[in-house]
């Protein structure tokens, strides 16, 4: 495996130390809201970057802005057939990420999980390059166990609707740990929460950009149950700083980490202070809660205060501020080109 010169240098992005070598970072899925986010950062951050996407759920729109850098490269590719691209760094963000987009192709959703990093970690292995997977809380499924730990093994109902992509990122794990016992890649799995910001689709269907977009359209806030289950919600900038971290972490460092912000609230309380944040005159309805959805989330962060140095510094009503202006702005275009 290709090794990295530590540098005494610091970026302008993060307070950690960046590698000298600054070389080609390949980001799977980065035409995707936080793929999008991460590649903005690399780029900032020196790297060449190599955006590989199918636009299932993502944009061209979310890396518009960075075409006209010369370090940045757009293919259009789907990870579940293989590739064969020179990277020194490459992220593994390719996956519909939100329940609706992930039930919507199920067999689909599973099979760009456990094909997208076979094929993802051959070309780690064929390149020595460091492989960073996106996986998910998910894994925990509904837990028994609060805060989540990174030892705790879940609670996945395997043949539920939420299977495909909860198994789909478990098998994904364990290819990338058997791929690094096996063939000694340099892996490192995250493991992320909730997270949320700007760039997510209007129709996205997650509760963050539910809510926003319904509160702006003074429409019913849809809570799914009696919104009591409970969630921990973490601003993507906040999100990106830890992976970045993570990737520049030593070759000791494989994770599994929980990436996100610990503080828990519920959905019913979310859906109150979008309403407050908003001005908005929409009202609160219940609507039938989901099939195994989880009861409670809410990671233990100490591995990645140890390891990395990292914790959340973004709270809930700044990052939920920030994504009013971004849905704001969006919804005000939308309707701009509507009038036309
Ligand atoms: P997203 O849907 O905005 O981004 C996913 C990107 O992957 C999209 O650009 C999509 O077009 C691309 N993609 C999907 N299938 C592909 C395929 N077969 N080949 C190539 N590209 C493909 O979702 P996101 O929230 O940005 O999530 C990114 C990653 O982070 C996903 O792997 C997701 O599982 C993981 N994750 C996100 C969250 C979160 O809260 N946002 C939480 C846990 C895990
Ligand atoms: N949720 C909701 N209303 C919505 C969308 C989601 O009440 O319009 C709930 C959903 O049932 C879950 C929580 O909000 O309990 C988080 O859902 P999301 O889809 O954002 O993420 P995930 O379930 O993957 O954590």
């Amino acid at each position: 495996m290709r090794s990295f010169v530590p540098s005494e240098g610091y970026s302008e992005v993060t307070d950690m130390p960046v590698r000298k070598e600054l070389g080609t970072a390949l980001v799977n899925g980065g035409a995707g809201f936080l793929g999008s986010h991460l590649c903005e950062r690399l780029l900032q951050r020196g790297h060449r970057v190599i955006c590989l996407d199918n636009f299932s759920t993502g944009r061209r729109v979310n890396v518009d802005h960075l075409a006209s850098n010369a370090r940045f490269q757009l293919v259009e590719h789907d990870v579940r057939q293989p590739f064969d691209i020179e990277a020194s760094l490459i992220f593994n963000f390719a996956s519909p990420a939100s329940p609706p987009d992930y039930q919507r192709d199920p067999v689909g959703t599973l099979l760009t999980n456990v094909l997208g990093a076979v094929n993802t970690l051959d070309c780690a292995r064929k390149t020595g390059a460091v492989v960073v997977q996106s996986s998910t809380s998910e894994v925990y499924g509904d837990p028994n166990q609060s805060p989540q730990q990174e030892s705790y093994c879940g609670n996945v109902n395997p043949i539920g609707p939420r299977a495909c992509y909860d198994e789909g990122k478990r098998s994904a794990e364990t290819l990338f740990f058997d791929y690094h016992r096996t063939y000694g890649v340099d892996i490192k799995v995250g493991r992320i929460f909730n997270t949320y910001g700007p760039r997510m689709r209007l129709d996205d269907g997650r509760v963050v950009s539910n809510f926003i977009v319904q509160a702006l359209r003074n429409a019913d806030l849809t809570i799914y149950g009696d919104g009591q289950q409970t969630r921990s919600f973490c601003y993507v900038d906040d999100l990106v700083e830890g992976f970045l971290r993570f990737s520049a972490a030593g070759d000791a460092c494989h994770g599994p980490i929980n990436l996100g912000n610990p503080a828990e609230i519920t959905v019913r309380r979310l859906a109150e202070i979008v309403r407050d944040l908003t001005n908005s005159r929409s009202q609160i309805v219940h609507l039938p809660a989901v099939t195994d959805d989880p009861r409670q989330r809410r990671p233990d962060i100490s591995r990645a205060m140890a390891d990395l140095g990292w914790q959340p510094c973004i709270g809930l009503e700044t990052g939920l501020a920030r994504t009013v202006d971004y849905f704001d702005g969006l919804l005000a275009g939308a309707e701009k080109a509507e009038a036309v």
